[in-house]
C-alpha cells in the first residue's frame, strides 16, 4: 500500500514524501527575486542558484552606459528604502548616497541586494555566469537544467526568477514603418539630451511614462504624453511644453492619428514606455502558454497546476516588490514542506483556470492578469493565511499608506517629500 500511495503522489504532484522534506531546489536567476526564494528555501531545502551575470542584483546591476537596461543614470526609486526593503533586512541608511534622499538610485539598491545576499549567506550557492538555456521535465519527478556552458544538472524542483524586465512591449501601430518616425523603447532611454528640441510623443502612462515625461519635458520643444490612465494632468500641471492626448492608432510622416480622432501635426520621434513582456526562452511550448502576456496555468501567480514542482517568484507587477518576493518565497516553501497541502493537480488546474476566466469575465485585458495593483494586500492575505504565515508587519501597512497619501497628495514631486519619521523611524522587524 505505502508504495502504491507513493506512485500517486508522484504522479499527482511529482514529489515524493521524502522529496517534500528536503529537496534539491535550482533557482535561476540571483535579482531581488531569487535572492527572496533563496533566502527563505534554504533554510529547508538545498538550493542552487544559477546567475548569468557575474554578480547579484540583476536589474539594478547595471553597466556604466546604461544600454541594454530598463534602468537610466537619473533614475530613482519610486518607494522609499524603508518601503521597499525585504520585511527581514532594512535598508541600511548607509547604503543611500545623501542626495538621493530616501529614495535610492540603482546602485544604492544593488549595494543593498549584496548586502541581502551577504546576510544570507547566499553567495556561495550561486554558480556565476550560468546561462540556463533549457529546464525539462525528466521522470516523474524531476527537472534536468541545461546550462550554456556547463554539465547539466538534475533537481526536485526549479524556481524561475528571471525577471520581467528585458523584453520590450513594442504594440504595433499602424503606419509605423512608413512613417519613417524614429519609434524607440524606455529600454533604450538612458539621457534626456536626444530630445532636445523635439517634438516627442510618449505613450504610457504608468511610473516609467511619467518619469520619462518629466525628464524629457526638461530639453524637448513639446512633449505629447499619451495614454489613458485618468489625472495624468496632475502629474505635469507644472511642466508648460507637456500636453495630455488619448492613445496613438496611426502614425504618419510627422503625425501622429489618436484614438479620440485628435490629430497631432507635429511629431519628430516617439518614446514608448509601454512595458515589457513575459519571457522564459528555457521553458518548452508545453510547459507554459503566454497570452497577451497571461501566463496561463499557475496557481497563485506561483505554481505550475499540472507540474507543481515548477515555480516562478516575482511575477506580479505594480506592486511593493521585495516583500511581495519574500511572502511568495515564505508559501512556497510551506507547499514545499508539505506544511501546506495543495488540492491534487485536476483541481489546481481547475483553480487556475477559473482565475482566468474570472479576470477575462470582468472585461480586463489579458496582460493585466498579473497587474496586482489594489489587488496586492488581498494577495498577500490570502498567501498569509493558506500557509499560516507570519502577518504583515504594522509598520509596513502603515509606512505603505503613508506614501500613499504623500503620492497623492505630491504626485509631480513625492521624492521631495519629507517621510513622516515616526512611521519611518525604526527599521522592519525581522
Ligand atoms: C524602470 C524600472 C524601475 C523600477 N523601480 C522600482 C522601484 O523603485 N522599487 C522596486 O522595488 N522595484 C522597482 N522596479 C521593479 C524591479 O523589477 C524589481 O525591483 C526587481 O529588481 C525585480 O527583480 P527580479 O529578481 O524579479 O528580476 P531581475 O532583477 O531582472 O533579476 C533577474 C535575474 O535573472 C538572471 N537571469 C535571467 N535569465 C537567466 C538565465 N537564463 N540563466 C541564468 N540567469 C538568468 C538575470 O541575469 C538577472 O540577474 C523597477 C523596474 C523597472 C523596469
Amino acid at each position: 500500500m505505502p508504495c502504491q500511495r507513493t506512485h500517486l503522489l508522484v504522479k499527482l504532484y511529482g514529489m515524493t514524501h521524502q522529496t517534500r522534506k528536503v529537496m534539491n531546489i535550482a533557482i535561476i536567476g540571483a535579482g531581488a527575486a531569487g535572492l527572496a526564494a533563496a533566502s527563505v528555501l534554504q533554510r529547508t531545502h538545498a538550493v542552487t542558484l544559477f546567475e548569468q551575470k557575474s554578480v547579484v542584483g540583476g536589474l539594478w546591476r547595471t553597466q556604466d552606459d546604461f544600454k541594454h537596461t530598463a534602468l537610466y543614470p537619473s533614475l530613482r526609486s519610486n518607494l522609499p528604502a524603508g518601503l521597499m526593503a525585504f520585511l527581514d533586512f532594512p535598508f541600511q541608511r548607509h547604503l543611500i548616497p545623501q542626495q538621493e534622499g530616501d529614495y535610492p538610485g540603482p546602485a544604492a539598491v544593488a549595494a543593498y541586494l549584496q548586502a541581502y545576499a551577504d546576510h544570507h549567506q547566499l553567495t556561495q550557492k550561486i554558480q556565476f555566469k550560468a546561462d540556463v538555456t533549457r529546464v525539462s521535465p525528466i521522470d516523474e519527478s524531476q527537472w534536468l537544467i541545461e546550462l550554456a556552458d556547463r554539465p547539466a544538472q538534475r533537481f526536485d524542483a526549479v524556481v524561475v526568477c528571471n525577471g520581467h524586465y528585458t523584453q520590450p512591449n513594442r504594440p504595433i501601430i499602424e503606419g509605423a514603418l512608413e512613417s519613417g518616425l524614429k519609434i524607440l523603447h524606455a529600454k533604450d532611454y538612458v539621457h534626456p539630451e536626444p530630445y532636445r528640441d523635439q517634438r516627442v510623443l510618449v505613450w504610457g502612462s504608468k511610473a516609467s511614462g511619467m518619469d520619462l515625461v518629466r525628464e524629457i519635458s526638461t530639453t524637448a520643444k513639446q512633449v505629447y504624453w499619451c495614454g489613458h490612465d485618468p489625472d495624468l494632468e496632475a502629474l505635469v500641471r507644472d511642466r508648460r511644453n507637456v500636453s495630455i492626448h488619448t492613445d496613438p492608432i496611426r502614425l504618419h510622416t510627422g503625425g501622429v492619428q489618436l484614438a479620440d480622432g485628435e490629430h497631432l501635426a507635429g511629431v519628430d520621434q516617439v518614446l514608448l514606455c509601454t512595458g515589457y513582456q513575459y519571457q522564459f526562452p528555457f521553458l518548452d511550448d508545453a510547459l507554459i502558454t503566454i497570452q497577451d502576456n497571461l501566463i496561463h496555468g499557475l496557481h497563485q501567480h506561483i505554481l505550475l497546476a499540472k507540474r507543481p514542482t515548477l515555480a516562478f517568484i516575482g511575477l506580479p507587477y505594480l506592486v511593493i516588490p521585495f516583500p511581495l518576493f519574500l511572502i511568495q518565497s515564505q508559501w512556497l516553501n510551506a507547499v514545499f514542506t508539505g506544511q501546506l497541502q495543495l488540492p491534487d493537480v485536476p483541481k489546481l488546474i481547475a483553480l487556475s483556470e477559473a482565475a482566468v476566466a474570472q479576470h477575462l469575465a470582468n472585461a480586463a485585458a489579458p496582460r493585466h492578469f498579473h497587474r496586482l495593483g489594489a489587488d496586492q494586500l488581498p494577495y498577500l492575505a490570502h498567501l498569509i493565511e493558506s500557509a499560516a504565515l507570519a502577518p504583515l508587519p504594522e509598520t509596513f501597512l502603515a509606512r505603505l499608506k503613508a506614501v500613499y497619501e504623500i503620492k497623492l497628495a505630491h504626485p509631480q514631486d513625492f521624492r521631495a517629500i519629507e517621510l513622516p519619521s515616526q512611521t519611518f523611524r525604526d527599521p522592519l522587524p525581522a
